[in-house]
């Protein structure tokens, strides 16, 4: 008779599915499962938090469009790796989180870390369940994966219940299931992509926005060519950037507010009008602005703004469409217009504040400055994984992406503490065979750094090409010189007198990665800054870590809207 085990079941399931990557904490019951995910060829990856595991194993989802799996202990283990599932969810990652759980015969009876996990993990997925008995093992692992990828991804969950873990079958009694194919595609009706034509080509001002959906999607061929045959204007949304080049002379996102707040017709792909976009709403958008929706979710059409023409389909598939009637009628935006005109006129100016605020040479140096030096040193293929307020927000706007998928942040749901994670399972994907020695630049803010930090160790157990950059403002938002921290100090109680937003003064979280044989810099100036990123960058043995250190009151550059958009009431 030829037996398998739960473990083995669950491991050849995922691997069956095309599931490559397993990232996890073991422990009581499910250790068994990450050695079958080894045995059957899938790649694990030991981390020290489940949250963190849960970003990396989301992060393969959105790199590859194939998810990655998270795998925890029950009870707290699975409860760390809800903020994963939740931030996978809300940015519509693929991934699969597999639980162990207590035993089914003490269920209800207290056991050892016993939680009610299926029901606990569906306000942060697709799909929850618990396979019933070991034979249906592969079909729910199949559907789980299905569910991940299929519709609008995001994050599915597959109970097991420990005893089940190392309880025996006949292999002939489990029915085997095939790799589930990529989700089928489905086009936009032909009327509607006719009357988005008519929209657009009768716009003064037109925009087209580029989201992450589009980049998930890896439509990138075909909006290069629809946006250089119709000659309009591009914005990213911060993980569109990529998609096509920053650099790009059709990008104009040097000049977003005025691009979003003065376009009359905006041809939306694969992004939601949520805060990030200011729920496309006055005081940033033009109240009459036409929306030409392009989404596979159909509920989402409408989300805050009803759309002039909804595309419902495939990014790649209705953008294809768009470019056969484009071809068709031989349109195209001219680019003399008034509108890119006042576009054109609005970029260079900011670039003008942006380069005074980059060559102020007082130290400590400020944002700009720092992150002027390493936009001229990063490769243009590498990955930009990024985090942290000012730090994200300042970076976005001057680091450049010419690559699709090279940028990983806190996404739709805002979240800190995900970049170590994002930065690890991108490493794990540039180890593999089909690597191609891209680097991986993680630039955080010190309180982002500060939230999954202990990840530095299995960057350093895996030898990951990776470079940290923290930067150092002393806090969250803001922080303190070490002088008026010690001042503080003689005042009171810390508790009670340390303003909430500070951390530690010049902590050194180089020597963080220094402590696990990894390389660390602490960086003053200018110069350090060039000679220890360009040494990092170079020589590849190990991960680095970049502490530098800025005037903890550097801020950004004034602004005409503030960054979120509150309501009125
Ligand atoms: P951003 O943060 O860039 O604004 P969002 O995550 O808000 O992007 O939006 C991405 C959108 O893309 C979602 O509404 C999602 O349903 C959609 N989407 C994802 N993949 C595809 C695809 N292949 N085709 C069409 N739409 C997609
Ligand atoms: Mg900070």
């Amino acid at each position: 008779m030829d037996e398998v085990t739960g473990a083995q079941l669950i491991a050849e399931s995922l691997k069956a599915q095309k599931v490559e990557y397993m990232f996890g904490i073991v422990g009581v019951p499910i250790i068994e499962v990450a050695m079958a995910a080894q045995a059957a060829g899938i790649k694990y990856v030991g981390m020290r938090n489940e949250q963190a595991a849960c970003y990396a194993a989301s992060a393969i989802g959105y790199l590859t469009g194939r998810p990655g799996a998270c795998l925890v202990v029950s009870g707290p283990g699975l409860i760390h790796a809800l903020g994963g599932m939740a931030n996978a969810n809300v940015n519509c990652w693929p991934v699969i989180v597999i639980g162990g759980s207590s035993d089914r015969n003490q269920e209800t009876a207290g056991a050892f870390q016993e939680f009610p996990q299926v029901e606990a993990c569906r306000l942060y997925s697709k799909f929850s369940a618990r396979p019933s008995n070991l034979e249906v093992i592969p079909s729910v692992v199949e559907k789980a994966v299905r569910c991940s990828m299929y519709g609008r991804p995001g994050a599915c969950y597959v109970d097991i219940a420990g005893d089940m873990v190392n309880a025996k079958v006949d292999r002939s009694k489990v029915r085997e299931v095939s790799c589930c194919p990529p989700p089928p595609l489905s086009a936009a009706d032909s009327s509607a992509i006719a009357d988005a034509l008519s929209v657009l080509t009768a716009a003064k001002r037109p925009l087209i926005i580029i989201g992450k959906g589009a980049a998930y999607a890896q439509a990138e061929s075909g909006l290069r060519e629809f946006v250089e045959m119709s000659g309009l204007p591009f914005l990213p949304t911060p993980m569109g950037k990529g998609v096509l080049p920053d650099d790009h002379p059709n990008c104009v996102a040097a000049a977003r507010s005025r691009a979003l707040l003065q376009a009359d017709v905006i041809l939306l792909i694969g992004a939601r009008l949520n805060w990030i976009l200011h729920f496309g709403l006055p005081p940033r958008f033009d109240p009459n602005v036409k929306i030409i929706q392009v989404d596979l979710c159909a509920e989402e059409m409408g989300n805050n703004v009803r759309p002039a023409v909804a595309l419902l389909g495939d990014i790649g598939a209705v953008v294809a469409q768009l470019v056969q009637r484009l071809r068709n009628d031989g349109w195209k935006y001219r680019s003399n217009t008034e509108w890119w005109g006042a576009l054109r006129e609005k970029i260079s100016a900011n670039a003008k504040i942006s380069k005074a605020l980059a060559v102020q040479s007082q130290l400590p140096m400020n944002y700009y400055t720092v992150f002027h030096h390493i936009s001229q040193l990063l490769p243009r293929d590498c990955i930009i994984v990024s985090e942290g307020a000012n730090t994200m927000d300042i970076g976005r706007t001057m680091l450049n992406n010419y690559l699709p998928r090279h940028r990983l942040d806190a996404g739709t749901f805002g979240t800190m503490g995900v970049g170590l994670g994002f930065a690890i399972a991108a490493a794990a994907l540039e180890k593999s065979s089909s690597g191609k020695g891209q680097r991986i630049v993680c630039v955080e803010g010190d309180s982002a750094f500060g939230f999954s930090g202990m990840e530095v160790e299995t960057m350093c157990r895996y030898n990951l090409p990776v470079v940290i950059i923290v930067v150092n403002n002393n806090g969250i938002y803001s922080g303190v010189d070490p002088d008026t921290w010690k001042e503080m100090a003689k005042m009171g109680d810390l508790t009670s007198v340390a303003p909430p937003v500070t951390l530690l003064p010049e902590a050194r979280y180089d020597q963080v990665m220094t402590a696990f044989g990894g390389r660390g810099f602490l960086v003053r100036t200018p110069e350090e800054l060039r000679s220890a990123l360009q040494l990092s960058l170079s020589d590849w043995e190990k991960p680095s870590l970049l502490n530098v250190l800025i005037d903890p009151s550097s801020d950004r550059k004034q602004q005409e809207f503030p960054w979120l958009t509150r309501s009125n009431l």
